[in-house]
């Protein structure tokens, strides 16, 4: 590990005047950086504390939804009783993440912020775009089981690796920041990039900005909604293929339909226009099977996954079935 400077915010304006300093870094959980900067994959000259500011609170909103402060701990989030009877898709897709003892320690604003799990990210011996512009990617004709379907580039191919975001992503939640221009609002769609020629920028936020709080909506889709991870083991993996899936059911008829896929591409995978597929009719396999084709219409497969084609495809399937509470083939 190299060396670096250390400051301890205690503020939000404190912390995003240390932030946007020359290499700084925000640190909460740090259960991502500090292995990053451990791999010498990152080397932040100043690592800015924010653990201590008061963004851990999980709060109503004036509209009927719930406020997940960014500091507020993804096992807190979790086991809260509004999130578990509102949003259980939420609580699900953050419980299918890491481990217990990693789901303490880990803060919601951070999950956002966490940077993908290629292996050839975390190797300096090996060309990544990613950690260095130019460089080449070397998981492109490399060891590539994990790594993306939809959205990628010819410079890179790697996932986000989140779970939370997953749901967050078909929940259509919003991402408040502040920063040296004040305050904003992102809708979470455009939080995340695809990876373009530039996979170094992960995500919309600027210099110095930093997560303060995720607002969830008021339909949490309470109903009929479920995360389905699909993994090589049965804990602490990462999803090959996740499905976020949340249907508005009434009268046997789909008024509205959210899904959003993880595992598959440079951020979480929402396609409105599956979404408006499932709308309007009834929730049958063949309709689901329908909207799965859809979604992997454009869906290209490398050397070693290719087989996440078919598996999405078939985890759509099944978790629009699970959610919408029907018996699949
Ligand atoms: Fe780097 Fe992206 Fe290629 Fe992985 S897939 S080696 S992160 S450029």
């Amino acid at each position: 590990m190299r060396p670096f400077t250390y400051s301890r915010a205690d503020g939000v304006e404190a912390a995003v005047r240390a932030g946007g300093g020359p290499g700084a870094a925000f640190v909460a959980g740090g259960t991502n950086l500090l292995d990053l900067m451990k791999a010498d994959a990152l080397r932040p000259a100043h690592l800015v504390d924010i653990s201590r500011l008061p963004l851990d609170r999980i709060e109503e909103t004036a509209d009927g939804g719930l406020r997940l402060g960014a500091l507020a701990r993804n096992a807190d989030t979790a086991y809260d009783p509004r999130v578990r009877s509102r949003y259980p898709m939420l609580s699900k897709a953050i419980l299918a993440g890491a481990s217990a003892q990693l789901r303490n320690m880990a803060t919601n604003g951070g999950n956002l912020m966490q940077r993908t799990r290629c292996y050839y990210f975390y190797d300096r011996a090996t060309p990544c775009n990613k950690r260095e512009p130019g460089a080449g990617c070397s998981a492109i004709g490399g060891v590539n089981r994990i790594h993306a379907i939809l959205g990628a580039s010819d410079h890179c191919i790697a996932v986000h690796p989140s779970d939370l975001c997953v749901a967050l992503a078909a929940l259509a939640a919003t991402v408040r920041v502040a920063g040296p221009q004040g305050e904003r609002a992102i809708p979470f769609a455009d939080v995340h990039r695809l990876p373009g020629d530039t996979p170094q920028v992960e995500t919309t936020l600027r210099e110095g900005e930093l997560i303060t709080a995720i607002d969830l909506p008021p339909q949490g889709f309470a109903d009929h909604s479920t995360y389905l991870k699909v993994r090589d083991r049965a804990s602490y993996a990462f999803a090959l293929v996740s499905v976020a899936a949340a249907l508005d059911i009434a009268d046997g008829t789909v008024r509205e339909a959210r899904l959003a896929l993880g595992g598959v591409a440079h951020k979480p995978w929402r396609d409105s226009e599956a979404e408006a597929l499932l709308a309007g009719g009834p929730a049958t396999p063949e309709r689901f099977a329908a909207a799965a084709r859809m979604v992997l219409r454009g869906a290209k497969g490398h050397q070693h996954n290719a087989f996440k084609i078919g598996l999405a495809e078939r985890a759509i399937v099944r978790a629009l079935a699970e959610a919408a509470g029907v018996e699949h083939p």
